[in-house]
């Protein structure tokens, strides 16, 4: 356990002692089950005295997560339905998933994969990989690969170079995309070496932003991002939305305007995935609507994430914003503007 992961264990024996009970024996049963770390960056953005510090929320273990709801399931995006060989989940037609490792920099406490990652989870190994890699290069309609995990950018630059180039070898590849959380929880890791691992001639790579909450984009975060799209890497956002932590309007729409600012185009609001244990950082879906009416026309068009649901079963995602048009006749519809003011469409003559 490193000094940040330490100074989770006192936070969150902290925040939950007046639950009452022994708090030690309880962290103890979360870790069991759960992966639980935390990288100095993050631990710096805690404020030990706010009980309801969004940054804390998705870091430090809480009670909650020891009871599972009867719709929670271990696997609630269907990885394992849609996994023809190790390390791949070939959900889509044209882009698969590839699962370099099964190790994060820090444990969010709702990860929709917390009971597939972490240091007691079975890692890739070289014979895998080399299957993984095989099954892409047999599949012409596989146009796209995400780099995930756990989160590949934990790899070493030569690793990652390594998979990068054999991805770029593959003709049909023309994208690989990268889901991270590096960037903001280990803005050091993004190096010269692994800007130059990530790119590949003839082929685009993206990297895709894990952050919830604008204080995440501290100015070291920030610099490592402009680090990669000064390296020609466009980046985009993805974002869960949690209970307590971004579900307001003001914490959502600033998000969304800092990932614009720093050259990160919001992409995904995801719906939290129904993962066990994570019921008290949940949302209702009618609230995530709200929110997203909230954003239309106050925040620039730019500013709009998709606000999707994974479907359980692994069906794939859906968008699930609000609808703005109902259709009341052939040609004839009502559309709805951003001050909830219905209109005809075509206006009446
Ligand atoms: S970084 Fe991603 S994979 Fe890792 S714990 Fe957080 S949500 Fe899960």
């Amino acid at each position: 356990m490193n000094a940040a992961s330490k100074s989770l264990r006192n936070l969150s024996q902290r925040a939950h002692s007046s639950a009452g009970g022994n708090q030690s024996d309880v962290l103890d049963a979360i870790a069991a089950r759960y992966a639980v770390a935390i990288t100095s960056a993050m631990a710096a953005l805690i404020d030990p005295n706010d009980a309801n510090d969004p940054i804390a929320r998705q870091f430090v273990p809480d009670p909650a997560e020891l009871q599972t709801g009867a719709e929670e399931n271990a696997d609630p995006i269907g990885d394992f339905a849609h996994s023809p060989v190790e390390g791949i989940v070939h959900r889509y037609p044209d882009r698969v998933l590839l699962k370099l490792t099964h190790l994060c920099a820090v444990y969010c406490r709702f990860c929709f994969r917390r009971e597939m990652i972490g240091p007691a989870a079975k890692p890739l190994s070289p014979t895998a990989l080399e299957n993984a890699l095989a099954y892409i290069a047999a599949h012409p309609e596989i146009w796209e690969v995400i780099l995930t995990g756990g989160d590949p950018l934990l790899l070493s630059p030569r690793r990652l170079k390594h998979v990068v180039s054999r991805l770029a070898a593959i003709e049909h590849v023309a994208v690989v995309r990268v889901h991270t959380r590096i960037p903001v929880v280990d803005p050091a890791r993004i190096t010269p070496a692994l800007l130059r691992a990530l790119k590949c001639a003839d082929k685009a790579t993206y990297v895709v932003l894990h952050a919830n909450h604008p204080r995440e984009l501290t100015p070291a975060a920030r610099a490592a991002c402009a680090r990669l799209v000064d390296a020609g890497i466009p980046m985009l956002s993805q974002s869960v939305l949690l209970a307590g932590v971004n579900d307001d309007p003001a914490t959502l729409g600033e998000l969304m305007r800092a990932f614009v600012a720093n050259r990160i185009k919001p992409y995904y609001l995801h719906h939290a995935d129904l993962a066990p244990g994570t019921a008290h950082l949940r949302t209702t879906i009618a609230r995530g609507q709200e929110l997203m009416r909230a954003l239309h026309g106050r925040y620039s068009g730019l500013c709009q994430p998709t606000y999707t649901l994974d479907i359980p079963g692994g069906h794939g995602k859906s968008p699930i914003g609000p609808g703005y048009l109902v259709a009341e006749a052939p040609g004839r519809y009502r559309v709805t503007d951003f001050n909830g003011t219905e209109h005809c469409y075509p206006p009446p003559t």
